[in-house]
């Protein structure tokens, strides 16, 4: 059988299956963010492993050093921050073409070395190869959290209001731009820089995750968006067990965006929903705490906002803007091993 009847997804769990948990002290297994075990004292660790490829994940064309390690702390430590957990410690292996220059590989670090400060952790080992062609790096991170503050992907209920950090979108059409190349955009130069920045240098929710842990807030389920919103919703709502409303006019898109999206006659709203790496935390509160946690946001500087609401109705229902109600068969969003449509 071919990998790509099984998709990433279906491999995961297939692969999950021949590898049972002998400890007890396993939290969370495979299939969420991050697994997590518990600690002798209560708390718990949560860790994450996150690889990235040359020419899948990024090209050297259009990413500096010092970007592609910026990239590959902050992605692992947005799975860390979507666990309501703090990033501690990072380990890195890298597979290096025999071909990369030494100033290469001190800019590369001069910018992973940026974004552990920026996140707060440290890089404490790894492991260093050649390899025949590709750039790899993969990084594994560990992060801590009190266990009573674990946020995971499962337990959205019906009524639950869906929040989302920041803007979406952002990162799918900088990548578009970077892509295209010989394409003539419509549009500011300064709109195109801020989403291609966007995608090449992703910030982490770290310091909103633990502000969200801090809290009384009760949230109840919480991801970050990597593969898109709708497939990250996804994952959340097939953990949970059920459905959602979402909402298009509620999505929040950043001012280039919507520029771009407008003068070069994109539908903002498909774009956002199916565009990957936005790295934004997608969470599920309970109704009666949405009011307060909104406000203390805005008051903290980073915006929040309620893009739909969890259904005991199976599916997500897509609210268009025209009022029309779509029913989205599969989650949309970036899937290795599958065609993407
Ligand atoms: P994310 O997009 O949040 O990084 P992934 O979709 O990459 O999450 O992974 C989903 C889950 O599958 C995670 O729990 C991850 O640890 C697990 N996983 C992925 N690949 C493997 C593998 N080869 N062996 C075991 N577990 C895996
Ligand atoms: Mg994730």
């Amino acid at each position: 059988m071919n990998l790509d009847r099984l998709g990433e997804f279906g491999l995961i769990a297939r692969l999950a299956s021949h590898i049972p948990h002998r400890s007890r002290r396993v939290v969370k297994g495979i299939g969420d963010d991050c697994a997590v075990y518990s600690q002798p004292g209560g708390n718990y660790m949560v860790v994450t492993a996150d690889a990235l490829i040359e020419s899948v994940h990024f090209d050297l064309n259009t990413t500096t050093p010092e970007q592609l390690g910026w990239k590959t702390v902050a992605v692992n430590a947005s799975d860390v921050a979507a666990m309501g957990a703090i990033p501690r410690f990072a380990v890195l292996t890298l597979g290096i073409p025999k071909t990369t220059k030494v100033n290469f590989l001190d800019r590369l670090y001069k910018g992973l070395g940026r974004a552990c400060e920026a996140f707060g952790l440290d890089l404490i080992g790894g492991d260093t190869v050649s390899t025949p062609e590709h750039w790899m790096l993969s990084l594994t991170m560990f992060g801590e959290t009190h266990k009573k503050r674990l946020f995971t992907r499962q337990g959205a209920r019906p009524g639950d209001a869906i929040l989302v950090t920041g803007t979406v979108g952002d990162s799918a059409l900088g990548l578009q731009i970077l892509q295209s190349p010989g394409k003539k955009w419509a549009g500011s130069a300064t709109d195109r820089q801020h989403l291609v920045k966007r995608h090449l240098e992703p910030n982490a929710r770290v310091k909103e995750a633990a502000k969200l842990a801090k809290s009384q807030w009760r949230v109840t389920s919480m991801i970050d968006v990597s593969d898109g919103l709708g497939q990250d919703l996804g994952h959340i709502l097939t953990a949970s067990g059920t459905g959602a409303e979402l909402w298009e006019s509620a999505l929040p898109l950043s001012k280039p965006f919507e520029k771009m999206c407008i003068k070069n006659g994109l539908e903002a709203g498909e774009l956002a929903l199916r565009g990957g790496e936005d790295y934004e935390l997608l969470f599920t509160l309970k109704s009666e705490d949405v009011k307060k946690l909104l406000g203390s946001f805005i008051k903290y500087g980073t915006p929040v906002t309620q893009i739909g609401e969890i259904t005991a109705r199976q599916g997500v229902t897509w609210v268009r803007k025209n009022g029309t109600r779509q029913i989205l068969r599969k989650p949309a969003g970036f899937n290795h091993f599958k065609e993407n449509d």
